[in-house]
């Protein structure tokens, strides 16, 4: 360690400490009971670098689930950075009503482009929760706009997650982020997820909800192939393609939340081209800007444009957000899209996750481990621990120790990790995940 690091990091012990105290009494944290924090570690940390994040302390932990599934190409990247530093001097922002920019045509002719242009319109927004939004509301007003104004309920998937805001929730079905706000909302339909009754059963209930409800409802929303918040539940492409024809044949929309699935992180750019389809609305957020910058698009078909183009005013989609197609986030996109091309990523993750396939199955031996299953870059497996109570903290702990980051979604653990860990560091990361299990079975 040279002289200027050393200093940083004994200096460092007490400043993590600092920031530590600092941030319980002013920040409130996400998806946190911050009572918990009188025992769980928080980690204030100093910077990234690939697929490492370092604390104050000099400490590192391996970005195992990609700070929540939006990193890409690793911390700092010095491709994305280059970017948004040119970028940075051209244009920060600017209202996209009546204006426009080259980052966000690019942005939107290039992602069009991936669908070979079957999802030709792009609306923006920021987070995930609100492109969700963006997309019941337009398949709504598109049914009003077309003569159906009594299309006008939503069907979602038995343990679904769409993101947390109002409209978002009710399309949701995991009871610790719904219950509370149960009277907030009008609930959708909630039918079986093929991952939990498997293809032929699920598909059933869906046609049976179909033919008796088709006529009042605007749209089923999905998780192509990995109900990833619920408990990265896995389910095959064929559904999907059935799913379309059923759509098709009770005029129905499909919305495809590609939140945490797109950007190739279950094999394909989009996690619908395994099934052969494509959505009326497909969301993406998370990975589009590399993990860089908030971010959310809708994209849809010239069906659904031509619905809303008029001279009525009203009959627009009137729908805004105050960073709509922010310049420094599309930009840091355009780098993702760039290094998605230059480095061939779809074929060298196929590479990866074959490695990832290696070290999970040394850590499927487990006595305590069962149910292994990975789709692309999302590897997972669920633990029978002694203790239940409390275990996906125990884990994130002893973890720490370890140097790793992996938050488990109760009892199941999984890895979403950057597109850029090497050889060494997958193996590392099974060997680490194994040595954590040890202490917390
Ligand atoms: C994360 C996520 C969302 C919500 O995105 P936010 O940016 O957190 O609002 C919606 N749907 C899926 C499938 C997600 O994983």
């Amino acid at each position: 360690m040279n002289h200027a690091a050393m200093g940083h990091a004994t200096m460092g012990h007490v400043a993590n400490q600092d920031w530590v105290a600092r941030s319980l009494a002013a920040v409130w944290h996400p998806c946190t009971q911050m009572q918990h924090h009188e025992t769980l570690p928080l980690v204030a940390l100093s910077h990234g670098k690939g697929a490492w994040l370092y604390d104050h302390d000099g400490q590192r932990y391996l970005d195992g689930v990609s700070s929540w599934w939006v990193n890409l190409f690793g911390h700092a990247n010095p491709r994305i950075n280059a970017a948004l530093k040119d970028q940075l001097d051209r244009l920060e922002h600017a209202m996209l009503a009546g204006f426009t920019h080259e980052p966000v045509v690019q942005l939107s002719e290039r992602l069009a482009a991936k669908t070979k242009h079957a999802l030709g319109h792009c609306f923006f927004a920021s987070d995930g929760a609100s492109a969700v939004e963006i997309a019941l509301k337009m398949s709504f007003h598109y049914w009003r706009n077309t003569g159906h104004a009594q299309k006008q309920e939503f069907v979602c998937l038995s343990g679904s997650y769409h993101g947390e805001t109002v409209g978002a929730l009710a399309v949701t079905d995991v009871p610790i982020f719904t219950e509370a706000y149960g009277g907030m909302f009008k609930r959708a339909h909630v039918v079986a997820s093929p991952a939990a009754v498997g293809a032929d059963k699920a598909l059933q209930q869906m046609r049976a909800l179909l033919e008796r409800r088709g006529s009042q409802i605007a749209a089923v929303i999905v998780e192509p192939l990995v109900q990833c918040a619920v408990g990265i539940a896995m389910y095959e492409p064929a559904y999907l393609t059935q799913l379309r024809a059923l759509c098709d044949e009770f005029s129905v929309h499909l919305v495809a939340d590609e939140i945490a699935v797109g950007c190739g992180r279950t094999g394909s750019f989009y996690a619908c081209e395994q099934a052969g389809i494509w959505p009326d609305f497909l969301c993406l957020s998370k990975g589009i800007s590399g993990g860089y910058l908030p971010l959310s698009l809708v994209m849809t078909t010239d069906d659904v444009y031509q619905a809303f183009y008029h001279p009525d005013t009203a009959r627009g989609f009137l729908h805004s957000h105050s960073y709509t197609g922010n310049p420094l986030a599309c930009r840091a996109a355009l780098a993702t899209l760039d290094i998605f091309d230059e480095d061939d990523v779809i074929a060298q993750n196929r590479v990866r996750a074959e490695k990832l396939a290696a070290a999970l199955a040394k850590v499927a031996a487990h006595p305590a481990v069962s149910n292994v299953r990975q789709r692309g870059m999302i590897c997972a497996f669920d633990v029978t621990p002694t203790q239940t109570q409390g275990f996906s903290r125990r884990f994130f702990t002893e973890a720490l120790q370890q140097e790793f980051l992996l938050r488990p979604i109760g009892t199941t653990v999984y890895w979403m990790p950057p597109y850029v860990l090497t050889d060494e560091e997958i193996a590392w990361l099974g060997d680490k995940t194994l040595a954590v299990l040890e202490r917390c079975v």
